[in-house]
């Protein structure tokens, strides 16, 4: 990925993106490790239906997407996705009630550089559908039968891959 051409410390020329995830300036010693950043996604179920959201901007706009977003500095995933969740939809789920799913990488592409995330998902039941109120980050939300899910809707592998699972068992 070649994002960054010049040293942030000493400004030279060149810096060397060999590893993967590294990248080193060779007159400075600067280094910046472009680590995995967590994100998190919501099941939020009711009976055989799920709450998807459609996406607003890119990457993926106009695709079926879940509730949730990357995590915040200092934040636990549970809080991220309880933040994520009322931002989005003005759905309020206290960050005790989660129960953790699954994981999956995956690669979100945001002016012009390649972020590599670790998605996780994690669900909660609903006894009834809750009020949505559809925030500024999202076009918009639908519910959805689990099975009637079109993987090729859906805008980011890791979430097509999340409701891949989640048909396997719902079906
Ligand atoms: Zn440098």
């Amino acid at each position: 990925m070649k994002a960054f051409n010049y040293c942030p410390r000493c400004g030279h020329e060149g810096l060397d993106w060999s590893e993967s995830k590294r990248w080193t300036c060779g007159r400075c010693g600067f280094i910046y490790f472009h680590n995995v950043a967590s994100a998190v996604g919501a099941v939020l179920l009711h009976c055989d239906e799920i709450l998807l959201t459609v996406r607003k901007h890119n990457p993926a706009q106009g695709m079926l997407d879940l509730p949730g977003g990357f995590v915040d500095h200092h934040e636990s995933l549970e809080q991220a996705l309880s933040r994520e969740l009322n931002e989005e939809l003005k759905v309020v789920v206290s960050e005790n009630e989660w129960c953790y799913l699954f994981s999956f990488p995956n690669l979100y592409h945001y002016a012009g550089i390649t972020y590599y995330t670790s998605d996780l998902f994690f669900l909660k039941e609903l006894e009834a559908k809750p009020e949505i109120t559809v925030g500024d980050d999202v076009a918009d939300a639908v519910w959805v039968r689990i099975k009637d899910v079109s993987p090729d809707r859906v805008g980011l592998d890791s979430v097509r891959s999340a409701l891949r699972e989640l048909q396997k068992v719902k079906r």
